[in-house]
């Protein structure tokens, strides 16, 4: 229990800076900042960091980015300072207005296209992590950046809708490489007491709790509040005085333990989700499942509703599905979440009762295929059969979970299985960068990123001058380079190496150098190291004396994913090469942060998988938004976002290895590497060093510019949510999904 919180509940929230309390400490003038500071908004406005920032920027980097401990934590003669600093003054002021018409704003596109989802019957959106700012760190990569995403364009949108999830004490693991390249994993305490999140409380003032059983004891959670623009985020916390220790540790880690603390995290986010909504006061008229995790929230809603008609789970299932949806995001059946029977008794004994079910009737709920003892309890399949309706995350994915999951719906040919596909997109506001935006207010209109969907808007990207839009990227390329000096610098510090190591990052990296960026999960199937198979060749690339090339990588391998451990290794070893210890750069501890800072920053984006296992991606989306272009496997998003020209030859990115395909890893990975080392010598190399007189590139602009045009009205959240709202949240949109093997036991 080392590090853990001894402090008591009463204590914690007696310790706990409110809204309130830091308002009463704030200067009069300042005093709109307590409210900026507890609202994730002025993460995404263009004003972004600097009126924080400029309050302290020591402070601001030491307490990442965190704007409610970095007021807490000001002298009041700073503060005294600032406020009477009128131009300052005067920026609050302005971003408080902002925000106030923001928040009041009913002119929305969700009340005119679906004005049938109501504030008092919201969507109930459920996920296991969510990825609003590297200051809440509470999530480990891409389904959690996604879903952030959705709830940003949710209520940039107004769409009514709230989250739910988990507070992890201590999150996701922190990355530490050692001296011998190897990953280590770190986990720190997060101080919720100074994080932009409020105890949800009930009239009286006590904070709501809510109860549930699990394993043979009664566990009591807290629900907290996020607010993110007008959705709120509830996340349920167990780490209280009154619950035994062991269940404390419910919420510490974020995907840590076994498949017990797994099936323990699930069965509180679903059916704990659902009562805690019903403690604060909300009555869903949608839930969605992001991922199978929350799919307990399924029987939960039974239970509610067979305990209030007296009805049994049969006659109840329509109802419940009615009220269901489901997303999925995982294209292996290795990665969606299967439970033994055993796992199932000890935490659902008690529970089928409450539905009326015998254990039988229980766990064909999850089965695969019924009749078969052996059969794990599957929460893809609960939620397939719970849900009226079902998506994968992009057209590609989708034509591969129907063929998977064509198990389930024997009486059907592949194309009729009921699962669709809406293509993830980003958050525009939240992954360009402020000089970018700046640019496309200037040529596109102020109004740009609240037309972000609409293909009108970004054909004026043709209008943006060459040399504005260059320079801009430079000087986005400068920044990612001095925060990858930065953070290899104290790295390298960190883990011991030699001085001249560590002298030597101050010098890592050259703007002037066509600059690769490759940072995602570290896992087998994504082949971190594919750019390595001919290392001669790789060395002929990169250091080349006229043309040379530099990449930088980021990413974290999972914690028991030794062959993704053994990929960093090798790239760690790599970054030492004699010929190009200055061009290949790894940035330790991935996260948004570093995210936005590469994607803003490079000139392509590199992404090679093995076809067809990206689900979708997002971080080459990311890129779109701020001109850097992607190099792909077509794979996930790439598939529908790549365009090729009548030579067959890309012209807003490139493809890694054609459509080619092949069930041989061996011969794939020499194909895709052979055909990357070919795109690089003959396409990207030249195109990029295709430079006039004052050092622009204009046919790589003009790539960049098709890239932005193409790309960034289709791969964003706001059509993405505007997608789930029309086909998956608005009622009668059942997108054909009957109940699958129909009342399943009866
Ligand atoms: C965008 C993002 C991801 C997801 O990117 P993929 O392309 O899906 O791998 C993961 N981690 C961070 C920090 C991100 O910003």
């Amino acid at each position: 229990m080392s590090g853990f919180t001894q402090t008591s509940l009463r204590s914690k929230l007696e310790l706990m800076t409110t809204i309130e309390t830091l308002r009463a400490k704030l200067p009069f003038p300042l005093k709109r900042l307590a409210d900026l500071a507890y609202n994730y908004w002025w993460s995404w406005t263009n004003d972004r960091i600097s009126l924080f920032r400029n309050i302290d920027p020591e402070q601001w980097h030491q307490l990442k980015h965190n704007p409610v401990a970095v007021l807490e934590s000001t002298s009041y003669v700073r503060l005294t300072q600032l406020a009477n600093d009128p131009v300052y003054i005067k920026r609050v002021k302005a971003l408080a207005q902002e925000f106030d018409n923001y928040m009041a704003q009913t002119d929305t596109w969700a009340s005119k296209v679906a004005p049938q989802i109501s504030k008092s019957n919201p969507i109930a959106y459920f996920c296991a992590e969510f990825g609003i700012h590297e200051s809440l760190p509470i999530y480990s990569g891409g389904l959690g950046i996604l879903a952030g995403d959705h709830l940003k364009s949710a209520s940039d949108l107004g769409v009514p809708l709230v989250g739910v999830g988990l507070l992890y004490r201590q999150g996701y693991f922190h990355q530490q490489l050692n001296r011998y390249g190897w990953q280590e994993e770190n986990y720190d305490n997060n101080l919720f007491e100074q994080m932009a999140l409020e105890p949800v409380k009930n009239e009286q003032g006590e904070p709501i709790t809510i109860e549930l059983e699990i394993r043979q004891r009664i566990v009591k959670a807290q629900i907290w509040l996020v607010r993110v623009g007008r959705v709120n985020l509830y996340l349920l916390d167990t780490d209280r005085h009154d619950n035994d220790p062991v269940d404390r540790w419910l919420t510490g880690h974020l995907y840590g333990g076994n498949q017990d603390t797994r099936i323990a995290q699930e069965v509180l986010l679903g059916i704990g989700g659902v009562r805690a909504l019903q403690a604060v006061g909300i009555n869903p008229s949608v839930c969605h499942m992001n991922e199978g995790h929350a799919a307990f929230c399924t029987l939960e809603i039974a239970r509610e509703e067979i305990k209030r008609t007296g009805k049994s789970f049969y006659d109840v299932e329509a109802s419940v599905r009615d009220r269901c949806v489901f997303t999925t995001h995982t294209p292996v059946p290795a990665g969606h979440d299967v439970f033994s029977s055993d796992l199932m008794d000890s935490y659902f004994a008690h529970y089928w009762p409450s539905l009326g079910l015998s254990r039988e009737q229980f766990l064909a709920l999850g089965a695969r295929r019924l009749g078969d003892p052996w059969e794990p309890f599957g929460m893809t399949v609960l939620a397939l059969r719970m849900c009226r309706a079902a998506n994968g995350v992009s057209k590609l994915h989708g034509e591969v979970s129907r063929k998977m999951w064509n198990i389930l719906y024997p009486e059907r040919p592949e194309d009729k299985v009921p699962i669709g596909y809406i293509t993830n997109g980003v958050h525009a506001p939240t992954w360009t960068a402020p000089l970018m935006a700046d640019l496309y207010s200037e040529y596109l209109g102020d109004d740009w990123a609240t037309n972000v969907a609409d293909p009108q808007t970004w054909a004026k990207v043709d209008d943006i001058p060459d040399q504005e839009i260059w320079w801009r990227h430079q000087v986005l390329k400068e920044r990612l380079i001095a925060h990858t000096r930065s953070k290899v610098k104290t790295a390298r510090a960190n883990r011991g190496e030699e001085q001249h190591r560590i002298d030597a990052a101050d010098q890592l990296l050259d703007p002037n150098v066509l600059t690769i960026g490759f940072a995602r999960r570290f896992s087998p199937y994504k082949r971190g190291d594919l750019l390595l198979r001919d290392a001669e060749r790789a060395l002929r690339i990169f250091g080349n004396a006229e043309r040379p090339v530099q990449i930088i990588f980021a990413g974290k391998a999972h914690p028991h994913d030794e062959e993704g451990k053994r990929i960093i290794q090798r790239l760690m070893e790599w970054c030492k090469h004699q010929s190009i210890f200055s061009r290949v750069a790894l940035i330790e501890n991935y996260d948004i942060y570093t995210g936005q800072k590469l994607v803003q920053g490079v000139d392509v984006w590199l992404n090679n998988p093995r076809r067809p296992l990206e689900a979708s991606g997002t971080s080459g989306e990311k890129v779109c938004f701020n001109g850097g272009i992607n190099c792909s496997v077509l794979d996930g998003w790439w598939c529908e976002g790549y365009q090729a020209g009548a030579d067959g030859k890309g012209i807003n990115g490139w493809a890694i290895g054609e459509d080619a395909h092949t069930s041989d890893q061996e011969l794939q990975d020499r194909i895709d590497s052979e055909s990357l080392y070919q795109l690089l010598e003959e396409e990207i190399v030249p195109l990029y060093y295709d430079q006039d007189a004052n050092g622009i590139p204009h046919r790589w602009i003009q790539m960049m510019k098709t890239s932005i045009k193409t790309n960034a009205p289709l791969f964003n959240t706001d059509r993405m949510v505007a997608d789930y709202v029309t086909q998956m949240y608005a009622p009668g949109c059942s997108a054909g999904a009957k109940p699958i093997l129909a009342s399943v036991i009866a």
